[in-house]
């Protein structure tokens, strides 16, 4: 960090928070744990390490570090992980930071296993989306690709979230070729029925998976289109919820395409978010290790939040202009996704 600054930030200031590129950075991503009761073969190794408790932020360190950003600025949070419903007392939380002020999109990613226990208490908890995953609707596969799950919990947990009222409620596909990408349309039909959006997601090559080729499983955005054009009529828009995604409308229904799209259309240009890793790593992009530890910062001013302020502004200049990945070539990086806060 740059000790020579004297960009000092008061409580309650107001304030911007702006890059190198000029990027104003108004979404962050929190990951609340690295832990997960699935194992997806894109995101973990079947054999994970993982962060010692005692390493992980605290649930107050989070709500700390979530009022710091919406005080500079943020208006989106989204709570992430691992699997974040698996940490214990992970609805103080939620409660906590459902009722900051300056927070308009408070959201969840979710595998959605414990949906039907929580839906009801996130819901009042404040939280205004969900982003369900959910990559095949056969159980047999479904199986295969978390290695360990249930599809029938992850169906009654989007049954959960729907009779809750929560709107649009997304689904996020990660497609692989040989092992879903024949189940394109069936996913989208899937979400059409419900009145939900849906999001295809290209795999990126974070972390180290021995027993899955990346380069092997790549399916472009570009190919799933076509792929669903045979069977839809999908109308370009230009529609954000503040994330990656490009959108699609279907025509005659409500549900949104989206695509995410790190190697087949970058989205570095737009990119308004940062992230923090279940460890209080401040990370500025996905596919770059640039970070700053906000754990050290925390955890040496227990009682004053304008060092953490101070260090999230100075950590913008370390926001890299982009990511640069490559499915084929070593090195990637050593982080899986679950660390990363996807
Ligand atoms: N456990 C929750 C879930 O699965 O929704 C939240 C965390 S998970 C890391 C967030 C999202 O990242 C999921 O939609 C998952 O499919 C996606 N993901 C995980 N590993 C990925 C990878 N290597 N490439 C692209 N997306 C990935
Ligand atoms: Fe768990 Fe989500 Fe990673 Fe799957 S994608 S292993 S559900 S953290």
């Amino acid at each position: 960090m740059d000790q020579n600054t004297t960009d000092k930030v008061r409580p309650g200031d107001k304030r911007k928070l702006v890059d190198r590129f000029g990027r104003e950075i108004k979404y962050v991503r929190l990951s609340v744990t690295d832990r997960c009761d699935l194992r997806c073969v894109y995101c973990m190794s079947e054999d994970m390490q993982f962060v010692p408790r005692s390493q992980l932020l605290t649930l107050e360190e989070l709500h700390r570090v979530g009022r710091a950003f919406v005080e500079l600025g943020v208006n989106k949070i989204r709570i992430t992980g691992g699997e974040p419903l698996t940490r214990n007392n992970i609805l103080h939380l939620f409660h906590s930071l459902g009722s900051l002020d300056g927070l308009d999109d408070f959201t969840l990613t979710t595998n959605g296993t414990l949906l039907a226990r929580y839906a009801r208490d996130l819901k009042a908890a404040g939280v205004s989306r969900i982003n369900i995953s959910l990559d095949t609707l056969q159980p047999e596969r479904f199986r295969n690709i978390t290695r360990t799950g249930t599809l029938q919990r992850t169906l009654q947990g989007i049954d959960a979230a729907l009779e809750t009222g929560f709107q649009r409620i997304k689904i996020n596909s990660v497609i692989l070729k040989h092992r879903n990408h024949d189940e394109i349309a069936d996913l989208v039909e899937f979400c059409v029925r419900r009145g939900m959006d849906i999001s295809f997601i290209e795999e990126m090559p974070l972390g180290v998976i021995s027993e899955h080729d990346r380069a092997e499983a790549y399916y472009s955005s570009d190919q799933i289109l076509v792929d669903l054009q045979q069977r839809f009529t999908l109308l370009p828009t230009t529609e954000s919820t503040g994330g990656p995604s490009r959108y699609y409308r279907m025509e005659e229904s409500e549900t949104r395409v989206g695509f995410i799209s790190p190697h087949s259309h970058n989205f570095c240009d737009s990119c308004n978010r940062v992230r923090l890793t279940a460890e209080g790593r401040l990370l500025l992009c996905l596919g770059q290790e640039h970070s700053m530890d906000l754990r050290r910062v925390l955890r040496a001013n227990p009682l004053d939040d304008a060092p953490l302020r101070q260090a999230i502004i100075q950590a913008m200049d370390l926001k890299p202009k982009g990511h640069d990945f490559d499915l084929t070539s070593q090195p990637v990086l050593f982080r899986h996704m679950n660390a990363t806060g996807g």
